[in-house]
């Protein structure tokens, strides 16, 4: 065997046997780093692409070192989502199915009692969400005691999620934990500096530089008119042929919509949000797994981490809310060696945004208008007729013959097979026109080039929203592009609810629109965690309903500035 191999790490026999029936046989370079550690028993940050492989490079050395039999938990692997808990978990169970040890699921929105059975029968991996661990923490039904090992999967995207709290009670909950390790794709501050306060001079690996993407993964950008969006993603479906699609949205409402849009144009497409019950998420994801939905519009939270085989296509609409979420997504495709295409599309406004997000990144992106009624009417055109050319002759070709002679004798040729070919032809749309509005924004937008300086402006018209006012600006290193991005991600809106951004030396003052005002009224506590808000300031941080009284703010004459052209 040569070393590289699964079976050149002195891994125990019930290991070597689970991969061997799985037919795994080459470990992943991010597995074969883990493995090749001298020793387990250290605090340890990974830092891989998606669907590198990361969940057996953490399953393989616990397991490696457990001692049998054992019915107490023992690890405890905390995931951002519910479906990533579940994925990791259904991986934990057959890595170990000739070690004769159980594995318990802790998420929400599934029966509680279940899972505390689980858990009662000795359950020795424990796969969880942070918010329903600690539940069972607090609950007594998870005992700490024997716990000696952490694994924080995803780590950025739980702190994106607003997991910070829990998992600080979680890792408070077990002070005598021998390791602790922390997987991630990206590694922004927050996850650097919960890696600080949690795990003890940590070792680093990473297999990624710090700008770089997944390389099996092509990146094409689409331009599409803004207010034609949906008929683009009819053109470039139609276009691209995904055979198995996923397709990002950033609302829950945006993709039921998109889903039923999807539908009515004759595609099958089904959705997956945050809201549906388990079951329902679960059913859905079934029959995108089998093939028999090939379309699936998600957002961002329910897709996070999904390894769902052979997924061709990515489709994000819209900007994403930065990088991060850019290269997250895109990590849906491109798995464990497969290529695949991650489109984005785009309005053309968007797409300088877009340009700027990506910044210094490394992410090589082909850019394309949407493809035109006239462009998908050519290519379904060939493909019907590779259809019928590449077609085996009938298994009774004499007879198909005489009966083609006899129909001919009564219809003219070419009528006939005009009929064939329509017949042939798929009955799904086939496109929109919209090359002249997307030229007519293009020019538009050139006329006008975007403001992406330091401010978001109003654009001609008044402010509808309510100013808050955050403690930190310029000089503390903040940008438009860095507020945007924590606003979003600590309020949970998509950026169309935030409106202006003034950014001054020490302070910046946002514009909320009705959503984002809602959600901060109810919690924001977000915008605390990231230092841009004093603890307890609330809505004495909010100062004015723009267009009612502008004259009256905390900011003076001054607030007239807001209206800039
Ligand atoms: P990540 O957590 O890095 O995004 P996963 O652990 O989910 O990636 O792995 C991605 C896919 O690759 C999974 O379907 C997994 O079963 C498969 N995989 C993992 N390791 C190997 C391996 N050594 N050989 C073949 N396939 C693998
Ligand atoms: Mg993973």
């Amino acid at each position: 065997m040569s070393d590289n191999c699964f079976a050149g790490y002195n891994l125990r026999e019930e290991l070597l046997l689970a991969l061997q029936k799985k037919g795994f046989t080459l470990p992943t370079p991010v597995q074969e780093k883990v493995l090749a550690l001298d020793s387990f028993d250290l605090d340890l940050i990974v830092r891989a692409k998606t669907g590198s492989g990361k969940t057996l490079a953490f399953l393989l050395p616990m397991l490696q070192e457990m001692d049998l039999p054992e019915s107490n938990p023992k690890i405890l692997i905390l995931s951002p989502t519910r479906e990533l808990a579940q994925q990791t978990a259904r991986e934990a169970e057959w890595i170990s199915r000739y070690m004769d040890i159980s594995v318990a699921t802790l998420v929400g929105g599934l029966d509680m009692a279940a899972q505390i059975r689980s858990l009662k029968e000795g359950a020795v991996i424990v796969v969880g969400t942070p918010g329903r661990t600690l539940d069972h923490i607090n609950r007594g039904t998870l005992r700490t005691a024997n716990i000696h090992s952490v694994i924080l999967d995803e780590g950025d995207h739980m702190l994106d999620m607003g997991f910070k709290d829990e998992l600080e009670g979680i890792l408070d909950s077990l002070p005598d934990r021998k390791r602790t390790w922390l997987f991630s794709a990206t590694m922004p501050r927050e996850v650097r500096e919960l890696s600080t306060k949690y795990l003890s001079s940590p070792l680093f690996i990473s297999l990624v530089g710090e700008e770089e993407g997944n390389e099996d993964i092509a990146h094409k950008a689409y331009l599409v008119p803004s207010r034609y969006r949906m008929e683009g993603l009819v053109n470039i479906l139609l276009w691209e042929r995904p055979k198995r699609g996923l397709i990002f949205c950033h609302t829950r409402l945006d993709t039921m919509t998109v889903a039923q849009r999807l539908s009515e144009s004759g595609f099958k497409a089904g959705s997956l949000h945050g809201e549906m019950t388990q079951r329902e998420r679960n059913a859905v994801l079934a029959s995108f797994k089998s093939g028999q939905l090939p379309l699936l519009v998600a957002t961002n939270v329910a897709a996070r981490g999904l390894d769902v085989e052979g997924v061709t296509h990515v489709i994000q609409l819209g900007l994403p809310d930065d990088r991060d979420t850019f290269v997250h997504r895109s990590g849906r495709t491109g798995r464990a060696g497969h290529e695949g295409i991650n489109i984005l599309l785009l309005s053309p406004q968007e797409s300088t945004k877009f340009k700027y997000m990506l910044g210094s990144a490394k992410v090589p992106v082909e850019w394309h208008n949407v493809p035109d009624a006239e462009a998908i009417g050519k290519i379904q055109k060939e493909i019907t007729e590779e259809k019928l050319l590449t077609m085996k002759e009938p298994d009774d070709r004499e007879s198909y013959l005489a009966w083609a002679e006899d129909l001919l004798t009564r219809v003219g040729a070419k009528d006939l097979v005009a009929r064939l070919l329509w017949s042939l032809s798929s009955k799904r749309s086939t496109g929109y026109t919209l090359s002249a509005e997307l030229d007519r924004e293009i020019r538009r937008k050139s006329r006008r080039p975007a403001d992406e300086g330091q401010e978001r402006s109003f654009k001609s018209r008044r402010p509808k929203g309510t100013m808050l006012r955050l403690g930190k600006g310029l000089a503390d290193g903040w940008d438009v592009g860095r507020v945007l991005s924590a606003v979003c991600t600590s309020l949970h809106v998509d950026r169309s609810e935030i409106g202006a951004i003034r950014m001054k030396d020490d302070h910046v003052l946002v514009e909320l629109l009705p959503m984002a005002l809602s959600r901060f009224n109810e919690d924001c506590r977000g915008l605390e965690q990231r230092g841009l808000l004093e603890a307890g300031a609330g809505k004495g941080a909010l100062l004015f309903s723009a267009p009612a009284r502008p004259r009256r703010s905390a900011d003076g004459p001054r607030a007239r500035k807001w209206e800039r052209s």
